[in-house]
């Protein structure tokens, strides 16, 4: 979307940009004393437009984002449950019963070792996700200080 000054607007009959306040098009040489009103598509309007529609993209990813980090924080389970097994494999053990305990340290073995790996895994991916997170959160503050500031010049053009 191109930049346009606020205080200038869209002729609605030769699409030219003019001052806000003109009465008539100085490209066309249209009258715009009547049509000062719905048709008329302020610059001010349009970057409002822009303003909400970026916030509305950046709230869907930022959820998106969000949700993300929350698989990602699930990622220490299988550690978790690999280590929790080896241990009852030695506990088991150490009680008597051989046949169980052997089975759960090698359950337990051979889960470490792909688990640590998704854990270090999930760990990068959380600070990365975590990061963009903080980008979007930013740009969002950014639309929506932007939007608040805009909306007291609209209004205060209005009045006049
Ligand atoms: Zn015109």
């Amino acid at each position: 979307m191109p930049e346009v000054a606020v205080d200038t607007r869209v002729c609605p009959y030769c699409a030219e940009t003019i001052r806000a306040a003109a009465k008539k098009c100085r490209y066309c040489g249209s009258n715009l004393a009547d049509s000062i009103g719905e048709e008329m598509v302020t610059a001010a309007t349009v970057s409002k437009m822009a303003s909400e529609l970026a916030i509305m993209r950046l709230e869907k990813e930022i959820e998106e984002l969000q949700e993300a980090l929350d698989v990602v924080k699930g990622g220490g389970v299988l550690l978790t449950f690999a280590s929790f097994s080896m241990l009852a494999g030695f506990v088991l053990l150490a009680g008597g019963s051989a046949v169980a305990g052997i089975a759960l340290l090698v359950i337990g073995g051979v889960l470490l070792v792909p688990a640590g790996a998704i854990e270090k895994q999930a760990r990068r991916k959380h600070r990365t996700l975590q990061e963009q997170l903080d980008e979007r959160l930013a740009e969002l503050e950014k639309h929506r200080a932007a939007l608040e500031g805009r909306g007291q010049d609209t209004s205060g053009a209005g009045a006049k």
